[in-house]
C-alpha cells in the first residue's frame, strides 16, 4: 500500500535508467537538497527476490529492478524512485515494460512505499523540464531558482561523464570521477591484439552479476571492447540512418547504432549482442544488426541472458567466438603479408629487368 508523506530521502534502485541517467539523477537530487539512498549491487539474492514477485516470462532486468526495490525497503527506505519512462523523443518509444514500470512495482509490492513515478512522454508533449518539475514538487519544492540550479547541476554531472566516457574511460572510472565532480579527459587507448563493440542496454552490461562481468572478461581475453558509451548520440544517431534504418524504440542507440557506427567504420573485430531472453525490441534489433553484418562479412555472436543462465556455458561461448575471430584475423594478416611480399617481388623483378636492359642498351652503343 502507498504512504502520503512528503519523503526527505529518495531511495533508487540500482536497475534499468540508473544505469543510464544516475549522474543527472545524482546531480539533481543533491542539488535539490534530497539525499539519495542506492540500493546494494545486484547479486543472486536480489535476482531470487525479484523472480519470486513476477511473472516467469517478465524479462530479467525487470525482474532484476523488483529486486531491488525490495532491497531498499529491507534498508528502510520507502520512497522510491521510479520513473515513468514513456517516449525519449517524438515517436520514439521505451518498451512496455519500462513504461509499466510504476504500475507493476505498484501492484507487486505489497508493502508500505511511496513510489515517486514522474512522467517523460515527449510524444505526448510532456519534456524533460516537466519531469524535472514534478519531482521537485512531490518534495515540496517550488523555488525556481533552487530547481534551474539542480537541473544545470544535474546535466553537469551527467555531460562530465558521458565526456569521460567518449574519451575512453570505464563506465566505473567516469561514474565515479564525475560524481566526485572531477572531469577527467586524457584519452586513455589500451590496445589489445583483438577489439569488439558490444551491443546492449547499459542496465544489461554494466550490471556486472547480470552481464557476468562480460567486459573484464574480454579483456583477459586480449580482448578490447567498446560500448556505446564510446561514442556520441549523434554518431550513433547517423549511423543508425547510414544503413538504413529508423528509430523507434528509445534505446536503439545503444544498440543498432552503436553496432552500426563500428561496423561502417570498420573498427572493431566483431559485434557482441547481448540481451535479454524474451526482449522483443532487442530481438529486432539483434536480427536488423545481424543481416547488415552478415552483408559487411563481420562476426557477429548472440548471447541472450536469464536468471538461469550459467557462468560456464557463457564463458564457452565467449571464448569459442573469440577464438574464431583470432583465427580469421591471422588469416587475413598471412593473406596480406602474401600480397605484399607479391607486390616486393614484382617490383623487385622490374627493377632488375630494367636494369638489364639499360645494361643492354650500354653495351650496343659500345
Ligand atoms: S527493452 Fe527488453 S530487456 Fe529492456 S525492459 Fe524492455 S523487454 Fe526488458
Amino acid at each position: 500500500m502507498e504512504s502520503k508523506t512528503t519523503p526527505k530521502t529518495i531511495g533508487i534502485p540500482r536497475a534499468i535508467s540508473y544505469f543510464s541517467n544516475y549522474p543527472f539523477y545524482y546531480g539533481y537530487f543533491k542539488g535539490l537538497g534530497i539525499e539519495i539512498v542506492l540500493s546494494d549491487k545486484t547479486t543472486n539474492a536480489t535476482i531470487n527476490n525479484g523472480c519470486k514477485h513476477v511473472v516467469s516470462d517478465t524479462c530479467l532486468p525487470i525482474k532484476v529492478f523488483i529486486g531491488h526495490v525490495i532491497n531498499l525497503l529491507d534498508k528502510g527506505c520507502e520512497t522510491i524512485f521510479v520513473p515513468s519512462l514513456q517516449s525519449s523523443a517524438y515517436k520514439v518509444n521505451n518498451c512496455s515494460k519500462i513504461r509499466g514500470l510504476p504500475e507493476i512495482v505498484r501492484n507487486v509490492i505489497n508493502r508500505k512505499i511511496t513510489i515517486i513515478d514522474p512522467e517523460i512522454n515527449k510524444t505526448e508533449g510532456i519534456s524533460f523540464k516537466d519531469f524535472c518539475l514534478d519531482i521537485a514538487r512531490r518534495f515540496d519544492i517550488y523555488d525556481s531558482e533552487t530547481i534551474n540550479s539542480a537541473i544545470k547541476k544535474g546535466w553537469e554531472t551527467y555531460n562530465n561523464f558521458h565526456k569521460m566516457t567518449v574519451a575512453g574511460l570505464s563506465y566505473k572510472e567516469a561514474l565515479q570521477n564525475a560524481l566526485d565532480g572531477n572531469l577527467v579527459t586524457k584519452p586513455i587507448e589500451i590496445v589489445k591484439p583483438l577489439s569488439v563493440v558490444i551491443m546492449a542496454h547499459g542496465y544489461n552490461l554494466f550490471d556486472e552479476r547480470i552481464s557476468m562481468g562480460l567486459i573484464k572478461k574480454l579483456e583477459k581475453m586480449g580482448v578490447k571492447a567498446y560500448t556505446s558509451l564510446n561514442i556520441t548520440t549523434e554518431q550513433a544517431y547517423d549511423s543508425i540512418k547510414e544503413i538504413g534504418e529508423i528509430q523507434y524504440w528509445a534505446n536503439e542507440l545503444e544498440l543498432t547504432g552503436t553496432a552500426a557506427y563500428y561496423m561502417l567504420n570498420n573498427r572493431v573485430d566483431g559485434i557482441i549482442a547481448l540481451s535479454a531472453f524474451g526482449c522483443g525490441p532487442d530481438s529486432l534489433m539483434v536480427e536488423e544488426v545481424q543481416y547488415h553484418a552478415k552483408e559487411r562479412g563481420m562476426s557477429m555472436i548472440h548471447l541472450n541472458i536469464d536468471e538461469h543462465t550459467g557462468e560456464a556455458g557463457f564463458v564457452t561461448r565467449l571464448e569459442a567466438f573469440v577464438d574464431m575471430m583470432m583465427r580469421k584475423k591471422r588469416k587475413q594478416i598471412m593473406s596480406s603479408d602474401v600480397i605484399n611480399l607479391m607486390h616486393t617481388a614484382v617490383a623487385i623483378s622490374k627493377k632488375t629487368n630494367t636494369k638489364a636492359e639499360k645494361s643492354k642498351e650500354e653495351v650496343i652503343k659500345i
